[in-house]
């Protein structure tokens, strides 16, 4: 599934080349997971403004509107001069003056989303309850701390909830959660101010190094420039049951913690 580093490093693979550019089509294939809200004719003309992300969802901002992308499970966005012709699972195709951006996904669980504005009730009720964005300077640790007081849920939980901090999936959290030294199923609102400031450093340092290393959450990712050279993010813990601890050597351990596996060694992480 695309976190939060692979839909950032999609979007700066396109942002620039598309800004200023002009819709000339909006092809719709197979419904995705919600329905684009108009006509796809209704976009044509516009042009795009630019290409921010909020949480998971990318927001091309038009000179009236704006179009929400969403990679679900296994999408990946592709923008170039020109495409092939549309194989079975691609399910957008954008037209414009300067390339041609595509959703390929073939779960289905992406989505295209048109919206008058960002304060509208259509992307609001997408955007609405996201946590803060951990990587633009307004993750704050005292808020962070703050919050995590009134959470009686296990960390790790709370985490891939999203509501306090955006964007820290499983993989991110259980390696933030290593880097920090935090068992995975303490309780959120016993972590002392120390250990809360560990972890919104390591959280930090967990998503900036997986943005710069060019996301890492899906072995056959393709950015938008059509490129699947992603590197596997050096994990400490996460996917490694039994192996040792790079730190101590303890072989990793693996439980199911919400439906989700959560990775973590027994020693170096306390409760
Ligand atoms: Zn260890």
């Amino acid at each position: 599934m695309p976190e939060l580093p692979e839909v950032e490093v999609t979007r700066r693979s396109f942002a620039d080349r598309i800004a200023s550019a002009q819709i000339l089509a909006l092809h719709m294939g197979k419904p995705l997971r919600w329905p684009l809200g108009v006509a796809a004719s209704s976009v044509v003309g516009r042009h795009i403004v630019g290409v921010r992300r909020r949480g998971k969802y990318l927001l091309l901002d038009l000179d009236q509107g704006l179009l929400l992308v969403h990679l679900g499970m296994s999408g990946s966005l592709n923008f170039a001069a020109a495409q092939p012709e549309a194989g079975p699972h691609d399910h957008m195709d954008l037209v414009t003056d300067r390339g041609v951006l595509r959703l390929h996904d073939p779960r289905r669980f992406g989505a295209v989303v048109w919206a008058p504005s960002e304060d509208s009730p259509e992307a609001q009720k997408l955007l609405g309850r996201l946590g803060v964005e951990p990587l633009n300077g307004q993750f704050d640790g005292a808020a962070f701390a703050q919050a995590l007081k009134k959470r009686q849920a296990a960390i790790k939980k709370v985490l891939l909830a999203g509501d306090v901090v955006v964007g820290v999936g499983n993989i991110y959290a259980s390696e933030a959660l290593f880097m920090a030294g935090i068992r995975p199923t303490t309780r959120a609102s016993r972590l002392s101010r120390p250990r809360v400031a560990k972890l919104h450093a390591a959280i930090v340092q967990v998503l900036s190094r997986a943005v710069e290393q060019g996301g890492s959450s899906l072995k056959d990712f393709v950015n938008a420039e059509g490129r699947t050279g992603y590197f596997q993010l050096e994990a400490a813990v996460y996917g490694r049951t039994g192996a040792p601890c790079r730190v101590c050597d303890t072989p990793i351990r693996s439980f199911l913690q919400g439906q989700r596996t959560t990775f973590y060694c027994p020693t170096c992480q306390k409760p």
